[in-house]
C-alpha cells in the first residue's frame, strides 16, 4: 500500500537529506504572493500532494577563500536533487499514481523580473514541515540552516501531509548576521531586495549578459566589438553558460555566516565568527528592526499572510520549545 511513510523512506533511500509532504489544497489556498500565485493547480489541477525534498550543501566549500567552490558545489547538489526527484516520480508511477519533479530552476518571465518559478520550493518545504524562512527569506532547516536546496515532486497520490513548524528556525533581528555580511545591503526586515542581491548572487547572470550584448551591438568599430567578449567578463559569461557557475547562487555570504544548523557548529563557527562587512550602520539598522518589531510596527514580511512561513510563534531556542515542534532533523532526516 502506498503511504506517506513509504514515499519518504524511498526518497531518503534515493538520496534526500530530508523529506516532508504538503497538501496541494493547502498550497493552492496559500500562494506566497496572491498577485503572482505559485500554486500546484496552475501546473496541474489533478495534483493532490507535493513531496518536498531537501539536500544539504556540504559545508566544506564554505570554508574556502574562493566563491567558485561554493558555486560549483551548488550545481552538483542541484543536479543530484533532480535525480532524487526523478527516482521518486518513477517509483510513484510503479504504484499507479502519476508524478513528476518540479522544474525548480525555471523562471516564469511573465510573473516578475527576478527568479520566480511555477512553484516556490522554499514555501513548499515550509508547508511540509522542514523548516521556516529566515530574515533574508532564505529557507532555514534546523539541521542545515540555509545551506541546503529545496525542490519537490508533484503527484496525484493522496498522502498524509506533515505538520508545519510554528516556531521560527531563524533567530531573527537579535542575530542579523546575514544582514551584517551582505555586500549588497539587500537583506530587509524579513524580505530581500532581489535586484541588489542579484549584483552579487548572479554576477554573470542574464542581466549582465544583456548589458554586454548591448555594448557589443552599439560599439562603433569591429575592434571595440571584439573587446566586449574578449575580456575576463566575457569569459565569465561563457563559463556561466556552460556550467551555470557565476550565473546563479554566486554569493555565499548569508549562507556561510548563519549560525543555525548542526553543520555550522561543527564546521563553520570558528571560520566565520568575525564578519568583516559588519559596520555601525548595519548594527543600527538591525537594532531599529528589533525595536520596530517590539513596538508592533507594521512589517510587510511579518504580515498576517507572510507570518505563516516565518513561524507564527516567534523564536524560542530549540531546547525551550514545549515539544510542539519535533526536530525535523529527527523526524524527517
Ligand atoms: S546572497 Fe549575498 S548579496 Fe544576496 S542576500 Fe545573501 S549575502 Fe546578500
Ligand atoms: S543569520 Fe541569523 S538572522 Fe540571518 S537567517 Fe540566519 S539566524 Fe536568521
Amino acid at each position: 500500500m502506498l503511504t506517506a511513510e513509504l514515499v519518504k523512506q524511498k526518497a531518503r533511500e534515493f538520496g534526500a537529506d530530508a523529506v516532508g509532504i504538503a497538501s496541494a489544497a493547502v498550497l493552492n489556498a496559500h500562494p506566497p504572493d496572491p498577485k503572482f500565485p505559485q500554486t500546484p493547480e496552475r501546473i496541474s489541477p489533478e495534483i493532490k500532494s507535493v513531496i518536498a525534498i531537501l539536500k544539504r550543501i556540504p559545508a566544506g566549500a564554505f570554508r574556502t577563500k574562493r566563491a567558485e567552490c561554493v558555486q560549483y558545489m551548488d550545481q552538483l547538489v542541484l543536479r543530484e536533487m533532480d535525480k532524487v526527484c526523478l527516482r521518486v516520480a518513477q517509483f510513484l508511477e510503479t504504484q499507479g499514481v502519476y508524478a513528476f519533479p518540479l522544474a525548480s530552476q525555471e523562471t516564469k518571465w511573465e510573473f516578475k523580473r527576478a527568479s520566480y518559478g511555477y512553484l516556490s520550493g522554499r514555501h513548499v518545504a515550509v508547508e511540509a514541515g522542514l523548516g521556516t524562512l529566515g530574515l533574508e527569506v532564505n529557507f532555514l532547516s534546523p539541521a542545515f540552516g540555509p545551506r541546503c536546496y529545496t525542490t519537490a515532486i508533484l503527484t496525484t497520490a493522496e498522502l498524509a501531509a506533515d505538520r508545519k513548524l510554528t516556531h521560527q528556525v531563524c533567530i531573527g533581528e537579535s542575530c542579523s548576521r546575514c544582514l551584517y555580511s551582505c555586500p549588497a545591503d539587500a537583506v530587509l526586515h524579513w524580505g530581500i531586495d532581489k535586484r541588489a542581491c542579484a549584483q552579487f548572487a548572479q554576477e554573470f547572470g542574464y542581466s549582465v549578459m544583456l548589458t554586454e550584448l548591448q555594448k557589443f551591438l552599439t560599439a562603433a568599430d569591429p575592434e571595440e566589438r571584439l573587446k566586449v567578449f574578449c575580456s575576463p567578463r566575457g569569459y565569465a559569461i561563457w563559463q556561466g553558460l556552460l556550467r551555470v557557475v557565476g550565473a546563479f547562487g554566486d554569493c555565499p555570504r548569508c549562507l556561510e555566516v548563519c549560525p543555525v544548523g548542526d553543520d555550522y557548529v561543527k564546521w563553520l563557527a570558528e571560520e566565520h565568527r568575525e564578519i568583516p562587512e559588519k559596520n555601525e550602520q548595519k548594527v543600527a539598522l538591525a537594532k531599529q528592526m528589533q525595536a520596530d518589531r517590539k513596538a508592533g510596527k507594521e512589517v510587510p514580511g511579518l504580515s498576517p499572510w507572510n507570518i505563516r512561513w516565518v513561524g507564527e510563534e516567534g523564536y524560542l531556542p530549540p531546547k525551550k520549545r514545549p515539544g510542539k515542534n519535533p526536530s525535523p532533523s529527527a523526524e524527517h532526516a
